[in-house]
């Protein structure tokens, strides 16, 4: 008999197969050794990230972790700024560019302070959209030239705020939502002398796309219509506060996949900040906001979880129609300000998860269940198994399925005993298995067909929650793109989705990236004795500060990478963020940990009394109780945990 190996498969094949290099933006790679790595600087100096997985359990911090790669993120605030300062020159446009970080995007102390070091030559300034947020914003800010945009709704205090930061020199322009704003900055102004910069967010018209298409039109929760704006600039204007108008701001909602979209409301905006230019207000910044994308699943085209445009198209875009427009309208110039969230952090950070188990459907397979009389619904089934030629597949598939709810039926009706309904269930899945390998063996797959090796897909038991690690998978199916950390050079074998450890059947991942479309199943390894680790790749925006605490599990592990060619493995860890423990989540929801290890000493010692535990057991097991408080909540998978035996 001839032995069966598996063909060769390379380190290449499995960088195309999950697709690094399309969803990388020239970050993530794989190396001929199999093992998955990062360029943070894109300049050919690489991390394997499994060794920063190794060096922070060496630490003592575990996965679930969150790597956060210093150097890319810097990487990232330069290319944005030096994409607009290229397309600025290439275009002649006569303002600048003055892009500001939106706090909401990411607020992590570490995060913040990287992007304001890296935009020190640029002017690069910050946007918030809440009180706390810019409490942030001005005590982090430096230098006169950086913008603070202050978006959102805005009580007195929030209003205060700006205009503290107005007194201390800097160049704070608050975005007017709605027309009751207006008055409270006029008001507030007057009473403390201070000069503000006002901003108009404008309601346009133009359409978004994708996940966020409702932040526009006439229904959108924010901005003011057209005869708002016309109102405020009549208040304004009466008021004696004409020379504080200063910006048009537009959003039209985050990961816009269509560059389109985008130059529709470029245009629409020009337009609003001419003809207010033209009324004689100073104005000098046009605001286009966030929505500049990422390819989440590098098919480069207008599907919402990617874009069909680059950074630098999306520059020269911008550039290039402010200036058509204000030059054919004879207005100078603005400087340019963008608000580009997702695009500058989503790259920086990833997620880092073990895969624990593996639920299969397919584990019956080869047990033979021989029913004592054996019913005809069985029988059919095996006829169908070995009658394998004369059919189609998706004939044979839906024969197979009608049996199987047959079956279903029988038992329901109390006609078919346990023996008969294992034996059933088993020759389905049977033939399920071998429809699904004649499908890989001519390499061709029919739509219908696609079903079916997602029904035979197992199920890979993942140590995190997507509740508090990928909010955004679950509340708007975003996708990320996934892939293992090692084994690269290994052929992956085994379909699977992921499922995570809360006691919720929505905690899981079950759409994957694609490249025509979305899979609902990745082809991972098959699981050994070893840790088996998977990178869930940029999850650098947004994902980090939604997560909730679903099962009370709480924050993952985190660790700070910076590059360094004097260190072995060509980098450092500069922090490490310890995640939570169990008595922090309990603690949020307002239990004491004092109080619960009181209130278990009472029962214990109750126990003791009526004699069921042995007095060392009770000291023991309230020993045992009080030193989980302070262990972490994700699972502590390889050792295992539990209750000190008797006598142990
Ligand atoms: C959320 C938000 C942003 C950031 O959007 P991205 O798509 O992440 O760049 C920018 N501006 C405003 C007003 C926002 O609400």
């Amino acid at each position: 008999m001839k032995t069966k190996t598996a063909p060769a498969w390379s380190a290449a094949q499995s960088e195309d197969f999950y697709g690094f290099k399309r969803w990388g933006s020239g970050h993530y790679s794989v190396d001929s050794d199999g093992f998955a790595v990062v360029q943070p600087q894109a300049d050919g100096r690489t991390i394997r990230v499994l060794d920063v997985v190794n060096e922070a359990l060496g630490m003592g911090l575990r996965a679930p972790m969150v790597i956060r790669f210093q150097d890319l993120l810097r990487y990232r605030v330069i290319q944005l700024n030096e994409m607009f300062r290229k397309a600025i020159r290439e275009e002649g446009y006569k303002g600048d560019y003055r892009g500001v970080f939106p706090i909401k995007v990411n607020q992590l102390r570490e995060v913040v302070d990287e992007i304001i070091a890296a935009g020190k030559d640029y002017n690069y300034g910050l946007e918030a959209g809440s009180k706390p947020e810019l409490m942030i914003a001005l005590a982090m800010h430096e230098g006169p030239n950086r913008l603070i945009i202050c978006n959102g709704y805005k009580d007195h205090d929030y209003i205060s705020l700006a205009l503290l930061g107005r007194k201390l020199g800097k160049k704070v322009i608050l975005v007017v939502e709605q027309l009751s704003e207006l008055d409270d900055i006029i008001r507030l102004s007057l009473e403390t002398g201070v000069k503000p910069m006002i901003g108009f967010r404008a309601k346009l018209q133009t359409q978004g796309e994708g996940k966020w298409a409702m932040s526009t039109g006439d229904n959108a929760k924010f901005g003011l219509n057209t005869a708002e704006i016309l109102f405020a600039c009549e208040k304004l204007r009466r008021v004696k506060f004409k020379q504080c108008l200063r910006l048009v701001h537009f959003h039209i909602g985050s990961q816009v996949p269509n560059i389109i979209t985008i130059k529709n409301a470029v245009i629409e905006a020009s337009r609003f900040y001419c003809q207010l230019a033209k009324m004689g207000f100073p104005m000098g910044y046009l605001d286009v906001g966030g929505g500049l994308g990422v390819d989440y699943d590098g098919s480069r085209t207008n599907f919402e979880s990617s874009m069909n445009y680059s950074l630098e198209e999306y520059a020269r875009d911008v550039v290039f129609n402010i200036r058509e427009i204000c030059n054919g309208a004879g207005v100078k110039a603005p400087d340019i300000v963008s608000e580009s969230g997702r695009a500058v952090v989503a790259q920086h950070s990833m997620l880092v998860v073990e895969v624990f188990d593996r639920i299969s459907k397919r584990e019956s397979l080869g047990k033979e269940h021989e029913p004592k009389v054996t019913h005809k619904v069985v029988t059919d089934l095996e006829v169908m198994l070995r009658n394998k030629t004369k059919l189609g597949r998706l004939e044979r598939f839906h024969d197979a399925l009608q049996k199987k709810e047959e079956a279903f039926s029988l038992f329901n009706l109390g006609y078919l005993d346990l023996e008969n309904r294992a034996a059933a269930e088993s020759l389905f899945w049977r033939i399920c298995e071998q429809i699904a390998k004649e499908g890989r063996k001519t390499g061709y797959e029919p739509e219908e067909l696609h079903d079916l090796s997602t029904l035979l897909a197992d199920q890979y038991v993942c140590n995190f929650s997507v509740f508090q690690s990928l909010l955004d998978h679950w509340a708007l199916k975003q996708l990320f793109p996934i892939a293992p950390l090692h084994r690269l050079n290994e052929r992956p074998t085994v379909n699977a989705q992921l499922v995570d450890i809360t006691c919720d059947s929505d905690g899981k991942i079950a759409s994957f990236i694609d490249l025509q479309d979305v899979k609902q199943y990745v082809t991972l390894h098959p699981l050994n004795k070893r840790p088996y680790y998977l990178g869930i790749f940029l999850t650098g925006a947004y994902q980090d500060i939604m997560g909730d605490l679903h099962n009370l599990f709480g924050r993952v592990n985190e660790v700070h990478v910076f590059l360094e060619e004097d260190e072995p493995n060509g980098f450092y860890v500069e922090e490490a963020l310890s995640g939570s423990r169990i008595a922090d989540v309990i603690e949020g929801v307002q239990y004491q940990q004092e109080e619960l290890c009181r209130r278990m000493k009472v029962m214990i010692d109750a126990a003791t009394r009526r004699d069921q535990v042995k007095p060392r057991e009770g000291v023991r097991l309230l020993e045992f109780y009080e030193s989980l408080m302070l262990s972490k909540t994700y699972l502590n998978i390889d050792r295992g945990s539990g209750p000190p035996k008797r006598g142990a």
